[in-house]
């Protein structure tokens, strides 16, 4: 296999592409080329404008991590980061003071936003943010594409007494960062989703790869969104390359992140079977070929085959490079068979 396809959300997509690369270079994924390309299609509808600011978390958590820049303790933003920028704005009383921009982030949001008002897509600024991270490394075997150029955000509704409607809606990061996703997720909307186009690229990296990867991301508000981008489940229905997921929840919950509430606001059973026949079997108008579920949902492995999907219970916590590889190698020899 020489072209790999993942479309991935931030922080479990991010640690999925460092163990598949760190595997390939290794020689561990059997039928993947040591040169193959590995194109990440990543979720853009976590975006948001703080201070002026455009803020694209999980294309920064993919590319932080994968150029080293990352901080490992908390997984997002960069490593032996200060905050002066953010004690100097929460001085002056300007909001939100509740999402935090690291002084040496800021420079990535910087440069981002001086593109974006000079003209150029979300895409074109991305590959020149990756000319620093991933290009010194990887060459031109790493892609990273934005899901859409077009701006598209979710909100999420939740209760609120004090509204005449009884709810109020608030950003994504809002109910992720603020409130720590400690209220019920009614709903999620995800605005601009239908009316956006593919970013460049994303079409064809589907289309003509050998291999899809859905890695253990958020089905709902990672994954969910790359997949209601106008024309993307067709590319995958059409795609003579297998389709290949891995189960982001396992024993009954998500293990980092808040999976289980954005599942249970769509009315998803937040269980590995769940999550895989929720994408569904490409024979059946679905998603997927195979699902990968951890060990400790064996039990759940017959339901899923049932489903019309290959599936297979391996370890799937990502808890090094090595596991992580070991996981990508099991997800290719699921769908390779
Ligand atoms: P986000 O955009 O930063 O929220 O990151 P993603 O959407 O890419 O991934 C979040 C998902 O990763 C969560 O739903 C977690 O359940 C999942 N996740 C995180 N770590 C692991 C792990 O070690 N194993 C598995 N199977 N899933 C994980
Ligand atoms: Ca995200």
């Amino acid at each position: 296999m020489q072209n790999i396809t993942v479309l991935s959300g931030g922080m479990g997509g991010a640690r999925f592409l460092q163990g598949l690369l760190h595997g390939i270079a290794a020689g561990s994924v059997p039928g993947v080329a040591a040169d193959a390309t590995v194109t990440v299609v990543a979720n853009t509808a976590d975006d948001i404008w703080v201070h002026g600011l455009k803020v694209c978390p999980d294309l920064d958590t993919v590319m932080y991590t994968l150029g080293d820049g990352i901080d490992p303790e908390r997984g997002w933003g960069r490593r032996e980061e200060t905050w002066s920028t953010k004690d100097e704005l929460a001085a002056y009383g300007v909001e939100p003071t509740w999402f935090g921009l690291g002084d040496r982030d800021i420079a990535t949001h910087l440069v981002r936003t001086q593109m974006l008002d000079a003209g150029y897509p979300l895409s074109a600024v991305t590959d020149a943010l990756c000319q620093r991270w991933l290009t010194p490394t990887f060459g031109d075997r790493l892609r990273l594409l934005p899901m859409s150029d077009d701006r598209v955000e979710t909100h999420v509704a939740i209760a609120d007494p004090e509204a005449p409607s009884g709810r109020r809606v608030v950003h994504f990061q809002e109910y992720w960062v603020r409130l720590r996703a400690s209220v019920p997720a009614e709903m999620v909307v995800v605005v601009g989703l239908e009316d956006s186009s593919p970013g460049p690229g994303v079409i064809d990296a589907i289309t003509d790869a050998d291999l899809v990867v859905l890695p253990p991301s958020n089905p709902v508000v990672s994954v969910g969104t790359i997949l209601g981008v106008p024309r993307v489940r067709e590319a995958l229905a059409a795609t003579s390359a297998p389709v290949v997921g891995l189960s982001p929840i396992v024993g009954g919950t998500h293990v980092r992140g808040m999976a289980e509430q954005m599942l249970t606001s769509i009315g998803v059973e937040v269980s590995a079977a769940g999550v895989g026949l929720h994408y569904g079997a490409r024979a059946n108008g679905g998603v997927l070929d195979g699902w990968l579920v951890d060990q400790v949902d064996a039990d759940q492995v017959e339901r899923v085959e049932a489903g019309g999907l290959a599936c297979r219970a391996v370890p799937l916590m990502m808890t090094d490079p090595d596991a992580t590889a070991a996981m990508a190698a099991a997800a290719v020899e699921l769908v390779a068979r």
